[in-house]
């Protein structure tokens, strides 16, 4: 394409002034907001000029460039953060928001956040109250710990615990648990950032009591214990348990702290999972401090969580920088109604939708794959996809309980004329956008975190995808 081609062709692109007449552009005005259509004409007019000026192809027809700019005008109209389809078979699903509130929390949400309320008001004594109160109570019960804090996240419930008991001396942890958890979360870079300085003591795969005793000197300010959440070392190993380590720090004077991670409140292994300790066992097992999350298996809200003695908790509200990581009423609010169905176990396990997830049983799982196949084949009377049924075993995530898999039941999709990946793309472009796996060229529906109502939003993909076949 000659110099002058390409200048005859830029001066054939449109004015904004014409785009805005265009007939499907005025649609466009009468649904988004006059700036969004704008900058979606702007867009699209630039994007023609550089592919004209870069040789790439483009399109000069009035009813194509409309077309275009009405799709861009939808695509920045549209909520940043949407609700999505998860098909992952993930419960925890780090990405796709960790855990989904019990219906109990989301109306005592909307109750708390539609008016005031005594966020820090003390209605006994009519005059300033603290925050921290809220969810205390009802955390204590549960764990049995005398005191607790909640703070924005467990990161920031480890950051705190670390620089109000230990900044500028030495924290005692074993080689084994300086974990990395899901990139910018590491436990060295954390201690370093809050002022603690680290002590790692034993070896990778084994880590006795007298690696921790001989690393105790007057600098020594805690030993720490953490939870290799997302790994599992096998073999030859060894660690020392809390029971063995909460007696040394008795005996020398030494709080001692378990970041738990997870967190779990109830016994998992009816489920088919590995019985992990509870936050309940953990603080009767002589732990002075555990931290935990909010949004892993407890199945509430992002949140951090600090349970253990009076002492130790209050000298972290008492720490100023507990301001910077302080809780909104919107978490207190899902937490507390969150924790209150732990009251009872049955209830928990019914109501909290991550506990749900794990705990639903195979014949269920097989049910449900039975009829979301169903349902997808006959919106495929031609039978253009091959629609099957298949075992498989789903995730806890969310660095939960690692190498443990819950059997589950897949309903598996493959196209003679489309690869894995194309069909992957088309269903992640959805709207609702639906996120599943691949493997061995098939796409994967796990249907153990699909809700059975979202059955007719992946018919409905389908039949588009269909459509285009
Ligand atoms: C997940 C996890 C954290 C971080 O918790 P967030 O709530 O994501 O901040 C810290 N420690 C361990 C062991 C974890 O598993």
């Amino acid at each position: 394409m000659a110099e002058n081609q390409a200048r005859q062709f830029l001066k054939q692109i449109p004015g904004v002034d014409a785009v805005l007449q265009m007939q499907v552009v005025r649609e466009a005005l009468s649904r988004y907001p006059r700036s969004i259509v704008l900058d979606a004409i702007r867009e699209e007019l630039d994007t023609i000029r550089k592919n004209i000026l870069q040789r790439a192809p483009f399109s000069l027809d009035p009813e194509n460039i409309a077309l275009c700019v009405a799709q861009r005008a939808q695509r920045l109209a549209a909520f940043a953060l949407q609700p999505v389809v998860n098909a992952t078979g993930i419960v925890i699903h780090t990405n796709l928001g960790r855990s989904l509130l019990a219906e109990e929390a989301i109306a005592r949400l909307q109750i708390i956040c539609r008016g005031y309320n005594n966020l820090e008001y003390d209605l006994q004594k009519g005059e300033r109250g603290s925050r921290y109160v809220h969810a205390e109570a009802i955390l204590c019960e549960l764990t049995g710990a005398e005191a607790a804090l909640v703070v924005n996240n467990n990161a920031g419930a480890v950051f705190l615990a670390l620089n109000t008991l230990a900044a500028g001396r030495e924290v005692v942890v074993s080689r084994g648990q300086l974990v990395e958890i899901g990139g910018s979360f590491r436990i060295p870079d954390v201690m370093a950032a809050s002022g603690a300085i680290l002590r790692e003591v034993g070896t990778t795969n084994r880590t006795h009591l007298r690696d921790y005793v001989s690393a105790i000197t007057d600098q020594t300010a805690m030993l720490m214990k953490v939870h290799t959440s997302n790994f599992q070392i096998v073999g030859f190993t060894a660690e020392v348990c809390l029971e063995e380590l909460a007696a040394l720090g008795k005996e020398r004077g030494l709080p001692v702290v378990e970041d738990l991670g997870s967190g779990c409140f109830i016994d998992l292994s009816p489920f088919g999972l590995r019985a992990e300790k509870t936050v309940r066992d953990t603080v009767r097992a002589g732990a002075d401090l555990v931290t935990f999350s909010g949004d892993k298996l407890l199945g509430g809200p992002q949140a951090g969580i600090l349970a253990g003695t009076k002492e130790l908790i209050e000298k972290c509200k008492k720490n100023p920088i507990t301001r910077a990581f302080r809780v909104d009423k919107m978490t207190l609010a899902v937490l507390e109604s969150t924790l209150r169905l732990y009251r009872d176990e049955r209830q928990a396990i019914e109501k909290i939708p991550t506990l749900r997830m794990i705990a639903v049983s195979a014949d269920e799982l097989k049910r449900r794959a039975s009829l979301l196949a169903q349902a997808l084949r006959q919106a495929d009377p031609g039978n253009l996809l091959c629609i099957e049924v298949q075992t498989g075993s789903s995730q806890v995530g969310g660095g939960s309980l690692p190498a443990q898999d819950l059997p589950t039941f897949l309903v598996t999709l493959r196209s003679g004329k489309l690869s894995a990946n194309r069909i992957e793309e088309f269903l992640r472009r959805n709207e609702p956008p639906i996120i599943g796996r691949i493997e061995s060229n098939h796409f994967i529906m796990d249907v153990r975190t699909l809700a059975p109502e979202q059955t007719e939003t992946i018919t409905a993909a389908l039949r588009r995808l269909i459509e285009t076949l």
